[in-house]
């Protein structure tokens, strides 16, 4: 065969495969005789042994969860240009964009560790196992599922997951993540409001159009659905006494529902989980996937040997209004639906031209500017609790407990 002809197996396939050819930087490693190649375009010097030991490190734990690799070569494509993000998954590659101070600032290193453990989990979870409205989709209009929450909420999950059992960062680390994440789906008003289901659903219409209402009326499928994997985890544990967890359910999935078939549904997470466990999970997706139930974290964290609660007392002013300057102005960016701001009808958009007060149960007289004319509205200030809920270990562990979280995190509780 000709090095220089490109054969494809199908239309599918070609159009998932990006070419790129320019001056790039290349960095190789194997996992389990695989080969992986690291390709960036425009980065500046950086430590190339450590990105190409920590990205093997990544692959490698995918390896050990799965129990194969199922391509015959795998390609990180990197782009670095000034105020770049995001990442796209494909089915042997990925593409990856980041800003060029990633190697410069931990942080934003940190972030592109995350995305290549994200991409590289959808090399099963979505671009193998598909939900089957994307299995079958048509490219010339939109393709409605349900399951986006699925799809990159579990990604999500997984994605930090696999940087703590990698080692890349440490626990605390990962829980202090963790814990912040079920802090903002608990504070965000659209958690009472839209499913992760229907997040998923409205993905076309409503996710990718922001607006400044968003907050009190959506909630994010990667967010919140990583949030709910995250409860999922814990269901699962906790029912079968921590002999099924959520890797089992991936693992399993991803053995009943290749490629090649229809795609899955709902319905057959519900009937795996199910299967698994000897249990029904038909009401835990009726009412935390479908609805808006809370999710009962308390309740639950307890079986990988961990307790959640606020981490401070007391209360804190609250009027629901979240504002921006904009050249020197006072601009009202959101007003969230659970403060006093909303039923007296501050809009998004208003300038703040006074100081309003600090104490809960003070009334409040707001100067603001709507469409160049000046207005007053008034309000009792409302309050907010003054703590973050926090994830932290449990004193005395029960060997149950020990056992569940290092088969969780990979590390001793
Ligand atoms: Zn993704």
């Amino acid at each position: 065969v000709n090095p220089r002809t490109l054969l494809s197996p199908s239309y599918d396939v070609l159009i998932d495969s990006p070419i790129e050819i320019g001056f790039h930087d290349s960095l190789q490693f194997e996992v389990e005789g695989i080969p992986h190649e690291i390709v960036l375009w425009n980065a500046p010097p950086f430590d190339k042994e450590r990105l190409t030991l920590e990205f093997a490190a990544i692959v490698k734990k995918h390896h050990e969860l799965f129990g194969s690799l199922p391509y015959r070569r795998y390609i990180f494509m990197i782009h670095v240009s000034p105020g770049l993000g995001g990442g796209t998954e494909h089915l042997n590659s990925t593409i990856i964009q980041v800003p060029t101070t990633t190697f410069e600032d931990p942080k934003k290193y940190r972030r592109l560790l995350g995305t290549a453990a994200h991409e590289v989990f959808h090399v099963w979870n979505v671009k193998r196992l598909r939900p089957a409205a994307l299995a079958a989709a048509n490219l010339s209009s939109e393709s409605y599922t349900d399951l986006l929450w699925f799809c990159e909420g579990t990604t999500s999950y997984y994605e930090e997951l696999i940087l703590v059992r990698a080692g890349l960062i440490s626990a605390d680390e990962y829980l202090l993540g963790l814990s912040e994440s079920i802090h903002q789906c608990r504070v965000r008003p659209g958690s009472k409001v839209q499913s992760v289901a229907e997040s998923s659903f409205d993905a076309w219409i409503k996710f990718n159009q922001a607006t400044p209402n968003d907050l009190n009326t959506t909630v994010s499928f990667y967010e919140s659905g990583a949030v709910v994997s995250f409860l999922l985890d814990l269901e699962l544990r906790t029912r079968s006494n921590n002999r099924v967890s959520m890797d089992t359910l991936m693992v399993e999935m991803v053995r009943r529902f290749p490629s090649t078939g229809t795609g899955i549904t709902t319905t057959d997470l519900i009937a795996v989980a199910g299967e698994l466990t000897g249990t029904s999970f038909d009401e835990f997706f009726a009412s935390y996937i479908h609805s808006t139930k809370p999710y009962p974290f308390e309740e639950r964290v307890g079986v990988v040997g961990l307790r959640l609660a606020l981490d401070a007392d007391g209360v804190l002013p609250y009027s629901g209004i979240v504002t921006q300057m904009q050249n020197g102005r006072n601009i009202v960016r959101y007003v969230l639906s659970d403060g006093p701001a909303y039923e007296a009808g501050v809009l998004p958009g208003d300038e703040i031209v006074n100081e309003l007060p600090s104490t809960p149960g003070t009334l409040v007289h707001i100067d603001l500017i709507r469409r160049g004319s000046p207005q007053r509205i008034e309000f009792t200030m409302g309050s907010i609790s003054n703590g973050r809920w926090r994830l932290s270990r449990t004193d005395n562990p029960t060997s149950a407990q020990r056992a569940a979280y290092s088969s969780w995190l990979q590390q001793q509780l």
